[in-house]
Parts: structure tokens; sequence; C-alpha cells
């Protein structure tokens, strides 16, 4: 390993298991607790390692809490410190952790640092903690600097953070990107895949904060009844993402899903499609099944997965845009979410 003592990093946590203890009603984070526990870890504190500095949030959350109010509060965090760190360790709950690195991913316009999400499955509290390899790893990651681009570390997997999904509810190897090679792979050593890591470049941080936006998805199944699906599409309802069956297909049920479509496109509601299938793309028009949504002028959202198209609706609405704009740069490469 490279000599990183020069080399500073601040780990931002947000909550999740890493730092949770048992409570009545089942495991819960714990305010002003877990550096305590992260400085007993010998690892960080060799020789070579880089120096770390430690924030949290001013309420700590589990995950499923997360939403655009604290994906804005680690953005600015990094921000305020972008110039005096290396780089930047995000820890946080397993369960949403690939929405908020899509969403971090878009929301740190220009980045040009490290910025690494990990998190455990067990707390780093208890014995067989994953926690302590993950956060060991990520700080080496973020001290490094050869990425320079939202990842998620986990499991001895580094991923690009708007390509990663949670895969296992329990496994210690909780994470993927099907769709995307992994920018590193971790063993006996940090082996980076330098073709996938995106190029530095010279371009200034810019933090575009995100608005609590109206968006909706939806999961195919057979047998769905798109009419009862039909009064949520309203003109409050500013996107929604189908997730459809392959390549973009879904049932055709009697033609009740055309008029809803059409009302959707009346009220300026965006269809985007994604795949239920974790790997592959989204072709809108290959078969018959997927022809409505097509001549109904719905997004295709490729080889997205759908955290990153939620997170990008987000985005492309915060920043202003019009519904014409939004659905063109939806099918634009804009943080190396999608292959064009
Ligand atoms: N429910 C937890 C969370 O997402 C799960 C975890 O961290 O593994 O915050």
């Amino acid at each position: 390993m490279k000599d990183l003592s020069k080399n500073k990093v601040l780990i931002i946590n947000t909550g999740g298991t890493i730092g949770m203890l048992k409570t009545a009603d089942g495991y819960a984070p714990v305010k002003d607790y877990l550096f305590n526990e992260i400085k007993e870890i010998s690892d960080l504190n060799r020789d070579g390692m880089p120096k770390i500095s430690y924030v949290e949030l001013d309420t700590l959350l589990d995950s499923s809490d997360v939403s655009c109010t604290e994906w804005n509060e680690i953005a600015k965090t990094i921000n305020k410190y972008y110039d005096e760190y290396s780089g930047f360790v995000i820890l946080h709950g397993t369960d949403t952790m690939s929405y908020t690195a899509s969403a971090l991913s878009f929301i740190l316009e220009g980045l040009n640092k490290p910025v690494v999400l990990t998190g455990s499955q067990i707390p780093l509290a208890e014995i067989r903690s994953d926690g302590r390899d993950n956060l060991i790893t990520s700080v080496i990651v973020a001290g490094e600097g050869v990425i320079n681009e939202v990842s998620l570390c986990f499991g001895g997997k580094l991923l690009r953070g708007n390509r990663s999904t949670k895969i296992s509810a329990d496994k210690l190897l909780a994470f993927d990107s099907p769709n995307y090679p992994h920018l590193a792979d971790i063993g006996i050593s940090i082996k980076y895949n330098y073709d996938a890591i995106k190029k530095g470049d010279n371009s200034k941080i810019n933090v575009c904060e995100l608005k609590q936006l109206p968006i909706g998805v939806i999961k195919i199944f057979p047998g769905m009844q798109f009419g009862l699906f039909e009064n949520i599409i309203t003109d409050k309802l500013g996107a929604v993402v189908i997730e459809t069956f392959g390549t973009g297909n879904v049932p055709r049920s009697g033609d009740e899903l055309l008029p809803i479509l059409k009302k959707a496109f009346d009220t300026g509601t965006i269809v985007t499609v994604c795949s239920q299938c974790p790997a592959g793309t989204v072709t809108l028009g290959v078969y018959e099944s997927s022809s409505p949504l097509k001549k109904a002028g719905a997004v295709s959202g490729k080889d997205m997965t759908t955290e990153a198209a939620v997170a990008k609706l987000y985005y492309l609405f915060s920043k202003g845009y019009d519904v014409t704009a939004i659905k063109t740069l939806m099918e634009k490469n804009l943080a190396g979410e999608l292959s064009e």
C-alpha cells in the first residue's frame, strides 16, 4: 500500500446498521457513539493510513428514512470541506445506499475527488461485523484518490455509485452493478479497473440541491389491472418510472394501458421505462408488447437502475428543465449512469 499518511479523509456518518445498537424495538442508530468505536479499529491508526476526521448528521437515520433533505445535507458537507480533504467516506444504511449514491452522483456536479459510500450488514459493535473491512478499505480508496467519482465500497467490490444495486438482504456481498464493470476488485490488493473509472478533469465542484418532488415507481406484474392505477396519474405527478418485463414489455390487458398513457401525456407526466431484470437494457419497440409505450412517447431508461432513474428525475426537475428537455436528458448519459 502507498504511504497515505499525508492525505486526509472525512468520514460523514448518516446512520445505518454500521452504527446501530439493539433497542427494544430492533436495531436503531445512536448519536455521538460511532466515532469512539471507529477509533478502536487499530488498522485505521497504522503508519501509512490517511488521517481521518469524523462528522455526523444532526439526526442519524435508518436509511429507509433518507430522502432529498439528507442527500442535500451530505452534498453540502462535502462541498464545505472539499478543499481540506483528499476524499470522503459516507457511512450509510444499506437499504437505500444505492439511491443516495445515485443522487450524489448528480448533485455533486464537477466532482473530482473520491466519495465512497459504505456501511455494513452487521453492526460494528457486534462480533463478525463486516463494517470493519468495508470502512478500512473505503478510507484507503478515499485517501488514494485514484477514483474521482461517487462509488460504493462493499464486500470486496468497489462499484460506480449510480450503477449499484442492493442484491442481498442478508449476505455480506450485498451489492453489485450488473450493467457496469466493477471500479475495483478488492482482494489481497485493491485492483482498480482503470478503463471503467471516470477520467478526472479540471471542473469545479457545484452542489445542485434537490427538491422533494412528486415521482412514482410502478412495478408491472402478470394480470395487472392498469385501470386501478389510472387515478394516480394526475398533473401533480411529475414522473413515473415503470419497471417492466425484459426489454420494456408490458401486458396489454385489453388495452387498458393506452388511456393511462394518453392521460400521462396530457398531464405532462414523464413515463420512464426501466427493466425488472438487473442486467441488460430497455429497447422499446423490439416486441409488440412495448410498442404502446414507445408510441405514447415514453422515455427509455436504457440500462439504468431504477435507483438511478429516480435520482435523475429528482435532479432534472430540480434543475428547472421543462418536460421536453427532461425527456431528452433522461436518455443521455450525464454521470455515467447509462450506456448510450
Ligand atoms: N435498515 C438498515 C438501513 O438501511 C439496513 C442496513 O444498514 O444494512 O439503515
